[in-house]
Parts: C-alpha cells; structure tokens; sequence
C-alpha cells in the first residue's frame, strides 16, 4: 500500500483530526514486474539465435571457411537463426500493433469458411509433408461475422499451424465453424501430443512454452498463442483450449454474427 495522510484542522486552527487514505498499489506493481519480465524474455530470446550465429561465424573465419562442406553447412544454420530472429521480430511487432490499438481494426462481414480454405491452401504443403489428413466442417447456412479480415488470417494460420507442428505424421486435423446464437465457434481439433492439464491455463502467455526445445527445434517464437488470444479479444470474443496429453488438443475462438 501507499499510504497518504493530511490533518483535519478546526476551527481555530487546532487539529481536529486526520484522514489516512490507503492506496492499492498490487495492480501497479505486477505491472512493472510483468514488463520487466517480458523485457528479459525478449532479451533472452533475441540473444539465444545471436549467440548461435556469432559461434558459427568465428568458427568460419578461424579456418573452417577452406572445408567448402563445413562451410555450406555452417551457412544453413545462420540462414535458419536468421530467420528465427526475423519471425521474432514480426511476432513482436503484431503483438504490439494490436496492443496498442495502433492497428485500428477494420470491421467487415466476414466468410471464415473462404478464410480457411484460403490458410490451408497457404499451410497445405507442410500439412501434405507430414501426410496429415485435413477436414473442414461446416454449416451451409453459416452467417458471415464481423471481423477484421487480414487478423483473423493470421488467427486461422497460428492455431492451423500449431496443430500441423504438434502433430506427428499421418495424423488428423479437423476444423469445425458453427453458429451459437450471436456467435460462431470455430475449432481446430488434431492428434498431436497433447498438453499436460497443468500447462493449459499458461499457454496464451507470451513466450510460454510446454517444451522449450521443441517448440524451437519446430521453428517456433512462443508468441503465436498471444498474438491469437489478442486479437480474438480485441474483436470481443474468446479463445478457449481443450487437450489430454498423447491425444491431442482442440484449440477454438468465438466471433459476433455480422
Ligand atoms: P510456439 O511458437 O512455441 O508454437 P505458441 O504460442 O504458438 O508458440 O504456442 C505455445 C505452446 O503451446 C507451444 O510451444 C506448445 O508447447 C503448445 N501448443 C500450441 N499448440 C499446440 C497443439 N496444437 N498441440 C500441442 N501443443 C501445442
């Protein structure tokens, strides 16, 4: 608490009394304490690829540069951590876009059913590699919602794209949109690993990961759950998640009728 204190005078001038106000400063504080947190994170995580391609390049420059193998090799894997840090960045930059409401949203009626046949056009050849079997789902008399297009693209590609990189091969994603009242529920059911229970309140978290190796040996940023979480929000729906550990998840959001 912040405590603030002032006398009560009387009349005369004498001190009659005081009055003590006690100011809840929690709130504030987990703020400070969540921002340096995600200060260190981003840290952490710009150093980790830096570090890797520093190593690499004084490995070339110290002789390996004559093996032309080697050097090829090495080559790959700054082109990779240079990658990873690009989609960092672009992860940061939408994550702060929305949040800051910078990015004013564009409210149309929306068809989420075009929405994801365009996504598993964009993410089929990753699904087509692992030899996944795609199915969508849906209502003939679907009403379109009122959305921000572009955002929602980028909601479908994260959660389609999760689920093609939890899933092993030869497995089943099936994506399903129906109507609920005002609202329409779109999910996206796999047969992936599954996450502890303990994990499932977490993951909307920036950078939070169930396995940290994982998720970066898969080319993932730990911010693609946020980014989702934001913007299903910001259009005043939710997300909500469902798993049992060597199953497989479902991963949802909720939308207004337009
Ligand atoms: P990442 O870039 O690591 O995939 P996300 O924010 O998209 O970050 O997801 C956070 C974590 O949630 C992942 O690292 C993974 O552990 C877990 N996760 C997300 N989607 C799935 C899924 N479909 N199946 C299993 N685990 C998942």
């Amino acid at each position: 608490f912040r405590v603030q204190m002032a006398a009560i005078n009387g009349e005369k001038g004498d001190v009659e009394g005081a009055v003590v106000v006690f100011h809840d400063v929690t709130d504030a504080r987990k703020f400070d304490q969540m921002r340096s947190e995600f200060v260190a994170n981003v840290s952490h995580e710009l150093r980790t690829p830096l570090t890797a391609i520093k190593g690499f390049v004084e490995t070339l420059l110290d002789g390996a540069l004559e093996d032309k193998l080697i050097c090829r090799r090495f080559l790959t894997i700054i082109e990779g951590e240079n990658n990873r840090l690009t989609r960092l960045i672009d992860d940061l930059l939408t994550l702060s876009a929305i949040e800051s409401r910078e990015r004013k949203l564009t409210l149309k009626p929306v068809c989420l059913v075009t929405s994801i046949i365009q996504v598993m056009n964009i993410l089929g050849p990753q699904a087509r590699e692992k030899r996944l079997h795609l199915e969508l789902i849906f209502n003939r008399d679907l009403p379109p919602v009122k959305a921000d297009e572009d955002l929602v693209g980028q909601v479908l590609i994260n959660l389609i794209d999760n689920a093609i990189k939890y899933t092993s091969p030869g497995g089943k994603i099936v994506i399903r949109v129906k109507r609920g009242g005002d609202q329409v529920f779109t999910s996206i059911t796999d047969t992936g690993t599954g996450i502890p229970q303990e994990s499932l309140p977490r993951l909307f978290e920036r950078f939070y990961r169930v396995d940290k190796a994982r998720s970066r040996e898969l080319g993932g940023t730990g911010l693609g759950l946020a980014i989702v979480k934001h913007i299903v929000e910001s259009h005043g729906g939710e997300v909500f998640v469902e798993s049992e550990l060597g199953k497989g998840s479902t991963f949802g959001f909720s939308l207004w009728v337009a």
